[in-house]
């Protein structure tokens, strides 16, 4: 039996109510694929501070660079917002980015056909788009020194080394060659000297993948053309900041902050976890949509557990709830049954169970 170490970090607000639904899930692969997952449940945010007054401690750290894999919910919420900066609940996840060396952030939004009534955007706009936001995680102006504020000025340092670029820029062109897709890498080269000098690596990268096609295109041009055609897009290579910002533009295409998974990748450590935040005012309530989270997990099976099968079926299965027009509320359309974040985990499960029958009757036919 393989044997696998998650530490769970479920954080604030709705974290712990979607890693429950998320480990419910897990328990079940691990059941039928006969894999043991040893799960460690360590704080992080405020949760955190409010028992060790740090965002995250030390031995969570070595409890994650320990594991194969960290699941994390979300951190925050309004209850720290006027901490200090070194012990607000964001600190203790830049901590961990930085310790494990997650230095890339990959953001799948994809739409689930069933959803397309859910975005803002006009169905015909974003029906068939699948966009990767590949984006640089543990550089740029987040981490930039020297930094600081006072009553007359306010800065931060925006600067990128030459290896921080080539290894993300590699990412980038590495996924786009697995989906026969193309990299549009954005900047801002027109004003930033530091973009311009990302636009230089990334064409020297380029070299080396010269059977994926590369363009350039700058942030405000992108940040438009994501809501006019995102179907023209596959993989966007950025930095941190215009990441932010890009990614959570592409989770609106999806319909919901509820429905996107992402994964934090480094040399030797990887982190899932839903793009969302913690959702303050649904707390406490059943009612957080759970999706973002369970497709952390298949994310993390397929991508550093290697269990393809497992990951498959467990987006087949999101699919299969969403076509039966199963939604919680943030997703709800007309005609809709609306379910809790239990409910909707409970539908999912019952879906995954139900492909294992059709799984093995495919398997059987192969024999014949
Ligand atoms: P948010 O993602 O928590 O919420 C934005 C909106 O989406 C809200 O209307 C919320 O109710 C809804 N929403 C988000 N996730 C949902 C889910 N799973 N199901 C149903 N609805 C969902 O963003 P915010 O309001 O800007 O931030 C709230 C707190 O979360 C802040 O303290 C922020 O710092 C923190 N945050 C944490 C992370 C993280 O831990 N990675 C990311 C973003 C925000």
């Amino acid at each position: 039996m393989k044997s696998f170490k998650i530490t769970t970090l479920p954080g604030d607000g709705i974290g712990p109510e979607v890693m429950d639904a998320a480990l419910a899930i897990l328990g079940l692969v691990g059941s039928e694929y006969e894999l043991n997952f040893e799960i460690i449940t360590e704080l992080a945010g405020g949760a955190s501070f409010d028992k060790f007054n740090e965002p995250i401690t030390e031995s969570a750290l070595q409890s994650c660079l320990e594991s194969d894999a960290v699941l994390l919910g979300a951190v925050g919420g309004p209850k720290w917002d006027n901490l200090p900066q070194n012990k607000k609940p964001e600190k203790g996840l830049l901590k961990l980015r930085e310790v494990l060396g997650l230095f890339s952030n990959l953001r799948p939004a994809k739409i689930f056909a069933p959803l397309a009534d859910a975005s803002s955007l006009k169905k015909d706009v974003i029906v068939g788009s699948d966009v990767m936001v590949v984006r640089e995680l543990t550089g740029g102006i987040y981490f930039g020194e020297p930094r600081g504020h006072n009553k007359q000025e306010g800065f931060n340092t925006l600067r990128y080394k030459k290896y921080e670029v080539e290894r993300i820029a590699k990412v980038a062109f590495e996924l786009a060659k697995k989906r026969n897709g193309h990299v549009t890498s954005v900047d801002k080269a027109n004003v930033l000297d530091s973009s311009q000098f990302w636009r230089d690596v990334v064409h020297e990268v380029h070299q080396d993948y010269k059977d994926v096609p590369l363009s350039d295109m700058y942030v405000d041009n992108a940040a438009m053309q994501l809501v006019r055609d995102p179907k023209q897009f596959d993989v966007i290579l950025t930095q941190n900041l215009f990441g932010d910002i890009l990614s959570d533009i592409t989770a609106m295409i999806t319909g919901s902050m509820g429905m996107l998974p992402s994964a934090s990748i480094g040399e030797n450590h990887a982190m899932y976890e839903p793009v969302h935040g913690t959702a303050p005012e649904i707390v406490g309530l059943n009612k957080a949509n759970p999706i973002a989270m369970i497709g952390s997990v298949a994310m993390m099976l397929e991508i550093t557990l290697n269990q393809p099968e497992a990951a498959h079926r467990i987006n087949m299965a999101i699919e299969t709830v969403l076509e039966k027009g199963i939604r919680t509320i943030d997703i709800a359309s007309p005609n809709s049954t609306i379910v809790s974040t239990d409910g909707m985990r409970n539908e999912i499960i019952h879906a995954f169970q139900d492909s294992d029958q059709s799984i093995k009757s495919s398997r059987e036919l192969v024999k014949e």
